[in-house]
């Protein structure tokens, strides 16, 4: 029997395809939040699931470490998703990809075509061709965290981060002013292992299909 692994974040990701997973009969057999494993085994002898950082998740698909990953489409926007199968949208892990500014700014006014804006981001990939379509030139800064900091102390004018609620930003005194693209988690498959593993992954994207009713 053909072993299966797949690719996850803790945190939202593993809970919100926790249901999905179940669906599909696969059922983890530790708790990824309380185990320090980063390996974890399922109820099926078969089908193992890896933990990691969720902007490695990619990487461990694309080279075929993992045969599945699920993946936020921000972090595949950012990695390029190059040689990646993204059979579905599972509309788990919704939020928005926005810039967001200080309240009292005037983003409006700050950009017109051929303006300078100073971003910081996570997000440089998607920043730069957001702010390139609009013809604004922007100096980007790279963050790993905690975005809503960098106006607020003069490092940045604008941040592009993930929204959901929008409470973050209120509570930092920033405020949401454009949104760059929906978001939500993709199922994203190895190619090479989609064709020699066919029967034992095409039950598991049937049963996601089902799941998330489509
Ligand atoms: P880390 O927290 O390890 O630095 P991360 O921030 O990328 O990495 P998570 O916070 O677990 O990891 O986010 C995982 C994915 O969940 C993101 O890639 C994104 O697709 C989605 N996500 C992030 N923030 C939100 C949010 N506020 N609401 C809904 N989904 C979100
Ligand atoms: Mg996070």
């Amino acid at each position: 029997m053909t072993e299966i692994t797949i690719a996850l974040s803790k945190g939202r990701i593993f809970e919100d395809s926790a249901p999905l997973l179940k669906a599909a009969g696969i059922i983890a057999l530790d708790d990824p939040e309380t185990s320090r494993k980063l390996i974890l085994a399922t109820n099926h002898a078969n089908v193992r699931l890896i933990i990691v950082r969720a902007s490695d998740v990619p990487t461990y698909v694309q080279y075929g470490a993992a045969d599945l990953g699920i993946a936020g489409k921000d972090v595949l926007l950012e990695h390029g998703g190059t040689e990646l199968y993204q059979p579905l949208d599972l509309n788990i892990a919704r939020c928005r990809m926005m810039v967001a500014v200080p309240k009292d700014f005037d983003y409006e006014s700050a950009v017109f075509q051929g303006a300078r804006l100073r971003v910081a981001t996570k997000y440089l990939r998607t920043a730069r061709e957001h702010f390139a379509d609009k013809g604004v030139h922007v100096d980007l800064i790279k963050l790993y965290g905690s975005m809503e900091l960098a106006p607020l102390v003069g490092l940045a004018d604008a941040i592009v981060d993930l929204v959901s609620t929008g409470s973050t930003l209120k509570a930092n005194h920033l405020k949401a002013v454009e949104v760059i693209i929906p978001i939500s988690s993709r199922l994203i498959v190895n190619q090479a292992a989609l064709k020699l593993k066919r029967e034992t992954i095409q039950p598991i994207l049937d049963a996601f299909s089902n799941a998330i009713g489509k």
